[in-house]
């Protein structure tokens, strides 16, 4: 077959050449057709700039000029004025900043820029207070209006150069970019095709005619990848049977027996969409989203507890070894009058522990396992697995199934259960081929965590007073710490004078952004005469499990830790928890972490301790004080900081997207998502007319998504 021109190597293009061809190299552009979705970064709009003799009093403006003038004059208050005058054809206007001397450095004699904001008439000169500023190649300042677009570049490689490169690529080839979708369905959408979208973003006459490009762009980005999760679905749908799990009145009320309480409308509502899943014959593929302390290991419970007594195996799996223990230990509390046979399986057995429970595991013995990933490692055989129940902690990306081997055909039922919510963009991406149960109630009860900025100073000595007293009547404390240990050559979290102030002062160790630094401060420090513990995730298994059983006992009244304590541990008489250095986590984070206390019939109450008092810390951290439902913090975190770093991860990278951005696109993300949905669900996917785009999400999608056959 022969190649298609738009996997050419770019070194063969017009213009490009061997050397240019290694520059764009290094942003990842190789091919043609990497080059033609390679999407402008932003846009500079020239159609819109007003000449300097046009210019009105106080309407918003943009001008173009070059630099002619620098100065930074001192005020009389102390501060400085930066002024920068810009020429056009004999006209002159000025920008000028208040107290922002570095923005003197920023400019050079003959910049081209634009200005863009508001001008005022002074001294018979206009001047813009402050201005946007956007900086012109020289060629683009020659050019005479227009949209011209900005891409990223590399050192050696200039603005103009790349933009001339990707005009001619793109009148070149653009033409040939195939279009995966029929008109039949473009058409009533108004959607250009895919190779039109190519030039309009890459050579818009105006700035709409760009978004239309992008949108069309995006929109096949999102549909592609909604219906490579929607045929995930068909692919589970359609395999063998699955164990039919019954639901009797009898085993119903056998269940709930096991619990001091009653269910919450959210954990009975749950639980009837699961039992209508067990009972159909076909996998259960199901996401429990609720917020923390919700209940979910309740609802966990119920439905392993159904698999039991229909004779199947259920499995209970957690992220961590300090999870699967708890949630042994939860078991244990429930069923300690009953008969049924549970094993836990972790990656810290003793081999021969290890031999028993697969043992157990294999012939069947096991009804119930608890573990974490040790439980899908080649060496685990199940004898009759009906469910599994995942809890989650999410990394960003498309999750991968676990695979879990069976002796039997059928395919195993699967819960999973997010360790916080997430935002529903979110969800709709990770897990959007899973049916989602959501579960907004909390246990009756339950007050919310009052949460608190205490900066430095005496409103700290207040807090450490506060919580003195609250140990002294019983209660115990999270101390949470961004880190471990002070590594070296990193700057102290806050300067060197008010961690001079730390010692033996109820301001105590404020300098402490180091969980170890905090602990040893507080041990001979505030908390001298109380019992305290510090937990790492450094620190050996068995030691962080016996920290764990004192804490949960009361043998120790507060614990310092890192993020360790973040999902899902469960002590109810810890009501009270303390965050240095806040700023530096997530809001969902935070959130989680605050989710430990205010568990038990204690109020909750939450202390953040940031260690620089910004406006942006402040304003990301009120999020926190006005909101206490979950779903909302997260959808505040998105918007605040967008979908890598609410995961707690900085790397955008691992959604495999090439041009949407769930933040800017979230709409879209649910339009396509049922435009997905009904091509898989009519069928119409799989005729003839559709062939492009299936074959495209399969060569995208098939061995990420395990969807190789295509359903
Ligand atoms: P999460 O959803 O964060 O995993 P858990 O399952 O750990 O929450 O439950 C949090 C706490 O709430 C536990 O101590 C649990 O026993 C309690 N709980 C769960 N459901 C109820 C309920 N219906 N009524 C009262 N307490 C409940
Ligand atoms: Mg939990």
């Amino acid at each position: 077959m022969e190649e298609s021109p738009l996997d050419r190597n770019i070194q063969y293009i017009k213009g490009v050449g061997p050397q240019r061809a290694a520059l764009l190299g290094r942003l990842g552009l190789n091919t043609v057709s990497d080059l033609l979705f390679n999407l402008p970064r932003d846009l500079l709009d020239l159609t819109r700039v007003t000449p300097m003799a046009a210019i009105a009093e106080g309407e918003t403006c943009q001008v173009r000029g070059r630099v002619v003038d620098l100065d930074a004059r001192p005020t009389r208050k102390g501060g400085t004025i930066t002024g920068v005058a810009i020429e056009d054809q004999g006209q002159y206007v000025r920008g000028i900043w208040f107290n922002q001397p570095w923005m003197l450095s920023r400019f050079k004699f003959n910049d081209c820029v634009l200005f863009s904001g508001k001008p005022k008439r002074r001294a018979g000169r206009w001047e813009f207070g402050s201005p946007h500023v956007q900086w012109l190649d020289p060629d683009d300042g020659g050019s005479q209006g227009g949209v011209l677009t900005r891409y990223h570049l590399t050192e050696g490689l200039k603005m103009h150069e790349l933009r001339r490169i990707m005009r001619s690529v793109v009148e070149e080839y653009g033409h040939l970019v195939p279009d995966p979708l029929p008109e039949s369905f473009r058409f009533p959408l108004g959607l250009p095709t895919l190779a039109e979208a190519v030039r309009l973003v890459h050579l818009p006459a105006t700035v709409e005619q760009f978004h239309q490009g992008l949108n069309r762009i995006v929109h096949e980005d999102l549909l592609e990848f909604q219906v490579g999760l929607s045929l995930r679905r068909r692919v589970w749908q359609r395999t063998a049977s699955a164990p039919v799990i019954p639901l009797t009145g009898k085993v119903d009320a056998r269940i709930r027996r096991l619990f001091p309480f009653g269910f919450t409308t959210g954990q009975d509502r749950a639980i009837a969409e699961i039992c209508h899943d067990l009972a159909a014959g076909r996998a259960m593929h199901r996401l429990l989203q609720a917020d923390v302390g919700a209940g979910k290991t309740v609802v966990a419970i119920y439905a392993l507890l159904l698999a039991v007594a229909a004779g199947y195996q259920g499995v209970l799996m957690a992220p961590t070894e300090v999870l699967a223990r708890q949630h042994w230990q939860t078991f244990e509390q429930c069923l300690q009058h009953s008969r049924v046979e549970r094993v836990l399986l972790t990656g810290t057995l003793t081999t021969v522990e290890r031999r028993a429970a697969h043992e157990k595991i294999r012939s069947g013995q096991a009804q119930l396992i608890v573990g974490t990933q040790a439980l899908i490692q080649k060496d685990v055989g199940f004898a009759r697995l009906g469910l599994v129940v995942i809890d989650e902690q999410h990394r960003f990306g498309v999750r991968q199934r676990s695979h879990f081997a069976t002796d039997t055909s059928a395919t195993p039922h699967t819960l999973v259960m997010t360790a916080t919510p997430i935002p529903r963009s979110l969800a709709l991406t990770q897990f959007g081929d899973l049916d989602i149960s959501p579960m907004r109630e909390l246990p009756p009860g339950r007050q919310p965590v009052s949460t608190h900025i205490v900066p430095a100073g005496p409103q700290r000595t207040k807090a450490w007073e506060f919580l003195l007293r609250k140990l002294a009547s019983g209660r115990q404390a999270y101390l949470v710490c961004p880190r471990i240990d002070a590594r070296e050559g990193e700057p102290p979290a806050i300067p060197q004078d008010a961690a001079a102030q730390s010692g033996n002062s109820p301001d105590g160790p404020l300098n402490g952004s180091s969980a170890e630094q905090v602990f040893h401060e507080l041990r001979v420090g505030i908390l001298k005469n109380h019992r305290i513990g510090l937990l790492h995730g450094q620190l050996g298994v068995e030691h962080k499990q016996d920290i764990m059983r004192m804490f949960r006992a009361g043998e120790l009244q507060a614990l310092v830790s890192t993020t360790v304590i973040e999902v899902g541990v469960d002590v109810p008489n810890a009501s009270l928890l303390v965050v240095f250095d806040a700023e530096r986590f997530g809001l969902a984070q935070l959130h989680q972490l605050r989710g430990r206390v205010g568990r038990g019939a204690h109020q909750g109450y939450c202390f953040l301790f940031p260690s620089v008092d910004t406006p942006e810390a402040r304003t990301r951290l009120e999020v926190l004080v006005r909101h206490t439902d979950g779903f909302e913090v997260a959808e505040a975190d998105f918007r605040l900081r967008g979908p890598g770093d609410v995961l707690g991860t900085r790397q955008h990278g691992d959604l495999p997207l090439q041009s949407a951005d769930l933040l800017r696109d979230a709409p879209l993300l649910e339009t396509t998502r049922e435009q997905a949905q009904e091509l898989v669900r009519s069928g119409r996917l799989d005729t003839p007319e559709y062939a492009p785009l299936k074959q495209r999400v399969l060569a995208r999608f098939g061995e990420l998504m395990e969807i190789s056959g295509g359903g």
